[in-house]
């Protein structure tokens, strides 16, 4: 059982009432902002605990990992190269799809996290724009 202290129940309170992907820096100013001090060290370590604890989802990205909040029903995620955005899809085709290859293997799924990389619509505009210029 993970011990809850006042310092890893902000951040599970944090990320808990939003809908974002946290990047820990990101998160550091949030909590920050709203009073707490909490060292950028403690709460790698909380973000780390909470994960292990299954109280958060994290999202593996090469060497850095965004954490949500662990309760939505399954989704998948577009992952912006350029700005770091993540927006969540879900497409029940594809899900199936796993299903099918896991048996085709006969491998006892359990989950599975898709990552979809790429240049969101924004930057994408914003490239198009700059080369008009
Ligand atoms: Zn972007
Ligand atoms: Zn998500």
């Amino acid at each position: 059982m993970i011990k809850l202290t006042a310092q890893r129940q902000a951040i599970l309170d944090t990320i808990n009432q939003s809908n974002q992907h946290w990047d820990a820096e990101v998160l550091a100013r949030a909590l920050s902002d709203a009073g707490h001090s909490i060292g950028i060290a403690t709460i790698y370590r909380g973000l780390t605990a909470l994960e292990d604890a299954g109280l958060i989802e994290a999202i593996h990205l090469g060497d850095k990992k965004r954490y949500e909040r662990s309760d939505k029903s399954h989704h998948d995620h577009l992952v912006c190269r350029v700005c770091g955005a993540i927006e969540e899809f879900f497409d029940a085709h594809i899900e199936q799809r796993q299903h099918d290859v896991a048996k085709q293997y006969e491998f006892q799924m359990d989950g599975h996290q898709l990552l979809i990389f790429g240049t969101c619509k924004q930057c994408f505009n914003r490239t198009k724009q700059g080369e008009k210029a």
